[in-house]
């Protein structure tokens, strides 16, 4: 049986691509393209009374992949005119062959008469299709059967489901080339063999993003018509710098390319040198960095970038590519090695936030479809509420974790007060279980504090501070819920825009009611490793930021420039404004000057 699919035609001559900067840095190596269907089909007979449902399980894939390649389409409205044309037609045909076409008729036909499970039909009806059109020797009808072998593998990818498993395999250096990548895939991506990657789909917040900066793997997302020019084994250079990815690039540019690299190399080196130095302003205020971690194996980053602490570990992790839930000792294991592995500096740990674009296999079960709205439906803190196991088991491994070190528990998504205390008596009947199953725990109880990352949580900021023991100030769900942007949909990215107004307002507001009520306040989305925002949040009262490891020297850089005297003057002057153009413009006047 040859591969489902094969990549389009040829593309002899360099070409380039734009899309969204992701994570700095630039790559170049052989392309994988991620959208091949690799991995063994599984082939196996079903019983008649499972006919029904083996043919809605085809049916859903069915559905969608028409849901993707209409995403597609719209964004392939944005190419040049005749590029735009192109991948429409194609797209087209590609829309047509899942509609009530001899491939859908004949996978069905092949379910319920010959009782074969999903895959294995459309296996055998492509390779049917496949031995007709071979007799044919007709370049145009080979050209189509290509499509109709790419279609066959969208839909044996929608069915199987499976992360992306061929990653470990790749040799070093590889760029990887996908229509669309998940954060679980990226945790799959093993840096020493993974050079980078570039996807057609995909925000700049999305957490593949977040994913790519944790790994340090330079990335590019929103790349459209990317895979329509992409060969395996052929080069690519992804610049996740300036958005740039180049397919088959020529000599002179992988030149021009390996000397960039090299000074990439270099400024980092600088960089690094700032290790052992202070987080101080030129005032002498301390500001503590500390480390988001996305994955455990970042440990080792975040002590090297001299993280002062983990103020986010997102616990999603553990929940990724398996199809179990990870019990309390391994979840404790987990956690006791993070706070040994941090020597004492604290560790803040947040419940599972799944949802939104975040889905773990794991927790299909429990979470149930998504609904029309996933960020804003049953996700994060609503989900752990809901399935209290879910909750109680995570919160009995903090506890027993907390033992090792300073613990601080953190919750996603807070909207109202009753969640917190919702979750603060949780933890006191989890912890008297504990004590009675004669386990050792922390007393007093950990710290619990609350992501504040709702517009509504920070518009009620001060009736959380006087129950929450801290605030993590989650801007990227902030920006996406006040201003109404999915932070993974590249369409609406340039409207995606943390010096908002309205967004300034709210972070303000939950700042000064942490302050008047004492209690530490930390940013640890991605206006947190920003160094282009550190002024105008020292500026407001921050003295706590969270951030991917590899972003902590160049934020140290700029805060040790600054003074926060003067910051706090630059930062009163921004809250008077309301266009964000003059907003920004003070700012960036003000990091050139100081
Ligand atoms: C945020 O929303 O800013 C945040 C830190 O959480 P996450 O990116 O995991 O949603
Ligand atoms: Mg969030």
């Amino acid at each position: 049986m040859p591969p489902l699919d094969k990549p389009g035609p040829r593309a002899v001559e360099e070409r380039s691509f734009h899309g969204l900067a992701v994570s700095p840095g630039i790559a170049i190596g052989p392309i994988h393209v991620s959208d091949h269907f690799d991995a063994a089909v599984p082939d196996y007979r079903i019983a008649p009374e499972e006919i029904e449902a083996e043919r809605a399980r085809f049916a859903a894939a069915v559905a969608v992949s028409i849901k993707q390649i209409r995403k597609l389409k719209t964004k392939a409205q944005n190419l040049p005119d005749a590029a735009a044309e192109e991948m429409g037609y194609l797209l087209d045909a590609h829309l047509a062959m899942l509609s009530s076409s001899r491939l859908i008729r004949g996978v069905d036909r092949r379910i319920a008469e010959e009782r074969r499970n999903a895959e294995a039909a459309v296996q055998a009806e492509i390779a049917e299709i496949g031995e007709r059109f071979a007799g044919m020797r007709d370049a145009y009808l080979a050209a189509r059967f290509d499509d109709i072998r790419v279609v066959g593998a969208r839909l044996m990818r929608n069915l199987v489901k499976k992360p992306f498993e061929g990653f470990a395999m790749l040799r070093e250096g590889t760029v990887i080339l996908a229509e669309e990548l998940t954060p679980a895939d990226i945790a799959l991506m093993d840096p020493r063999r993974v050079a980078g990657f570039a996807t057609a789909l995909g925000g700049a917040e999305s957490h593949t993003a977040i994913m790519a900066r944790a790994l340090a793997l330079p990335a590019v997302v929103g790349a459209v018509g990317l895979l329509a020019h992409a060969e395996r084994r052929e080069t690519a250079i992804v610049d996740g710098t300036a958005g740039t990815v180049i397919i088959n690039p020529s000599a002179a540019t992988i030149a021009e390319y390996r000397s960039r690299r090299e000074e990439l190399q270099r400024e980092r080196r600088q960089l690094d040198k700032l290790r052992r130095l202070p987080a101080l302003t030129r005032d002498g205020v301390e500001i503590g960095l500390q480390a988001n971690l996305e994955l455990p194996r970042e440990l080792d980053q975040a002590l090297a970038a001299g993280a002062a602490g983990l103020g986010l570990v997102r616990t999603e992790f553990l929940y990724m590519n398996r199809a179990d839930l990870p019990g309390e000792d391994e979840q404790y294991a987990t956690y006791r090695d993070l706070l040994v592995g941090m020597n004492g500096r604290p560790v803040t740990l947040r419940t599972l936030d799944i949802g939104g674009d975040k889905i773990a296999e794991s927790l299909a079960e429990v979470s149930g479809a998504p609904g029309a709205n996933p960020a804003l439906g049953l996700r994060a803190i609503r989900l752990s509420l809901k399935e209290r196991k879910l909750l109680d088991t995570q919160l009995a491994a903090m506890l027993r974790a907390a033992a090792h070190g300073p613990l601080r528990i953190l919750l996603p998504m807070i909207c109202t007060l009753s969640e917190l205390r919702r979750v603060r008596e949780a933890l006191a009947q989890v912890a008297r279980r504990l004590k009675r199953r004669g386990v050792a725990i922390a007393d007093p109880l950990p710290p619990l504090g609350v992501m504040i990352e709702v517009p509504g949580a920070a518009l009620a900021a001060d009736a959380l501070a006087a129950e929450a023991d801290f605030f993590a100030l989650g801007t990227n769900d902030l920006i996406q819920y006040t201003l109404a942007i999915d932070r993974g949909d590249e369409q609406v990215a340039h409207l995606y825009d943390p010096l908002h107004p309205a967004v300034l307002r709210l972070i303000q507001f939950a700042i000064e009611a942490a302050i008047r009520a004492r209690i530490p306040i930390s940013v640890c989305g991605e206006m947190g490793g920003d160094p282009r925002f550190s002024a105008l949040l020292i500026g407001l009262g921050v003295r706590e930021l969270s951030m991917a490891p590899s972003n902590i020297p160049r934020v140290k850089r700029r805060i040790r420039s600054l003074d926060t005297i003067a910051a706090t003057r630059r930062a009163r002057a921004i809250m008077d404004q309301w266009d964000s153009g003059r907003i920004a413009a003070l700012l960036d006047d003000f990091n050139t000057l100081a």
